[in-house]
């Protein structure tokens, strides 16, 4: 049996806890009935430094509800940084955590099959959305759009897979090595490596209460996974810089033509060459000095350069 504890990271989520309490205590029951789980398997709130009653309530079902627990965060500090906090305060209590969004919109009949994959050897299960049927338009294409950004830029990710996952403490260990400030847990998990399977199910609406990633955040998201995963934004200036470069060549050969034939004013010739040539080193340069910095921000993160799997002896 698998002592299971559940991450929910929660901002201003007093309109879904109760909601949200009930159908997880069904299904914990559920779980421990069937023998799946532990029956001193918890669920943990991470109050993420809600304004609201989120804490008050959280307190208030640690006293009522035997399967409850709580963290709260000294301020708000964003999603990611709530779960990662959360995980790792209860990575040691237990052999697998669950991550799951406050709002329940990701299925938590989905928990069935994860058990089974971590049964099965699996270090970590993505949760991925099979459709985005209840999601809007808008919120579909934005989301989608998010994930073949984020690839075309380098950022690896698992496609539709937010941050439903279950991870085995093994996993959560090593994801405690790295001990990166910017955080992108999606892109960082799969760089855990070890035994990994996928689990689909269908993504519902929201419980109550609205969405606390509008597509402003959406955004800074996007962008935090980009800068803090991959180097493609700096080689791509590198390469616009040899674009450049190549183009003022051209222009030096067009215009010393121009010239032979005559059909220039004095001082064109140099003029035009000289500003396609500078330009074009200049924003080559700017690349160079970027594949540097890149390198030593990659250095900074400090990240572990390998990770043993198994060894045999
Ligand atoms: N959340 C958080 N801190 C924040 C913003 C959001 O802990 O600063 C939590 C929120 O309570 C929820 C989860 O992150 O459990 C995902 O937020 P939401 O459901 O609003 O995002 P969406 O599903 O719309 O992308
Ligand atoms: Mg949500």
């Amino acid at each position: 049996m698998v002592k299971l504890y559940l991450a929910v990271p929660c901002y201003n989520e007093e309109e879904v806890l109760f909601d949200t309490t009930e159908k997880l205590t069904k299904k914990y029951d559920q779980l421990i009935l069937e023998g799946k789980i532990t029956d001193d398997s918890k669920i943990v709130y991470i109050d993420d430094g809600s304004k609201d009653r989120t804490w008050e309530i959280i307190s208030g079902l640690y006293k009522t509800n035997k399967y409850v627990n709580g963290i709260k965060m000294s301020r708000n500090r964003g999603h990611q940084n709530a779960l990662l906090g959360g995980l790792m305060t209860i990575k040691d209590d237990c052999d697998c955590v669950i991550s799951i969004d406050a709002d329940l919109q990701d299925d938590i009949n989905a928990f069935d099959k994860m058990l089974e994959d971590f049964e099965n050897g699996s270090e970590i299960v993505y949760g991925v959305r099979s459709k985005r049927a209840t999601d809007t338009a808008f919120k579909r294409m934005t989301a989608q759009g998010f994930y073949k950004i984020l690839s075309a830029l380098g950022a690896e990710v698992v496609y539709n897979h937010a941050d439903f996952r279950l991870m085995s403490r093994r996993a959560l260990n090593a994801l405690a090595e790295f001990k990166e400030v910017n955080l992108f847990l999606r892109g960082l998990v799969p760089l855990v490596g070890y035994k990994s399977s996928v689990v689909e199910y269908e993504r519902s609406e929201r419980l109550a209460g609205e969405s606390k990633y509008p597509l402003k955040k959406m955004l800074g998201l996007a962008w935090d996974g980009v800068t803090s995963l991959s180097m493609k934004p700096i080689r791509m200036i590198t390469a616009l810089g040899v674009i450049v470069f190549c183009i003022s060549i051209i222009m030096l050969i067009y215009s010393f033509v121009m010239w032979v034939i005559g059909n220039t004013v004095s001082g064109w010739t140099s003029m035009t060459v000289s500003i396609w040539a500078i330009g074009g080193l200049q924003i080559l340069a700017i690349g160079v000095v970027g594949e540097y910095i890149g390198k030593i921000y990659m250095e900074t993160k400090n990240r572990p350069r390998f990770i043993v799997e198994e060894q045999l002896k």
